[in-house]
């Protein structure tokens, strides 16, 4: 849990996830994965094509959707959409990079007081004088 009660990943998050990353995709008919309902692709415009829809369809929890370690699904009356990705995935987001004298800061974070980065990418959704990117945050 961070400080805004937000559960991040330090997987790889799917919404995230790139075509390059992508081992195979599988879409098909509902039933038996072998090959015989439907197929397999480790290349070609199939492979963002599917990727597409999972992303889609597990940010919306359309029917049966989800992650199970390095593998995402979406599984509705009528089609098997399947992705097999090189790395292990998650549903939530990845904790967002703050960063102090140009570099980013560890797990274990900076001592209390340290002003982040004017332009410390995780900050950058909160408005600059309530970010640790001002002396007024610390101040206050
Ligand atoms: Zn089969
Ligand atoms: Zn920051």
């Amino acid at each position: 849990m961070d400080m805004d009660g937000t559960t991040y990943t330090e997987k790889r998050p799917l919404s995230d996830l790139t075509v390059e990353e992508v081992e195979r995709v599988y879409s098909g008919k509902p039933g038996c994965g072998c090959g015989c309902r439907g197929r397999y692709y480790e290349s070609g415009p199939m492979v963002a094509k599917v990727l597409k829809l999972v992303q889609a369809a597990v940010a919306a929890g359309q029917d049966r959707n989800g992650v199970e370690g390095s593998m995402a699904y979406w599984e509705s009356e009528t089609r098997y959409y399947w992705v097999y990705a090189k790395v292990e995935l998650s549903t939530r987001p990845a904790r967002p990079v703050h960063t102090v004298g140009g570099k980013p800061i560890g797990p274990e974070g900076v001592p209390y007081g340290t002003t982040h980065d004017w332009d410390c990418p995780g900050c950058k959704d909160i408005p600059y004088l309530s970010s640790p990117r001002s002396e007024t945050y610390w101040a206050s």
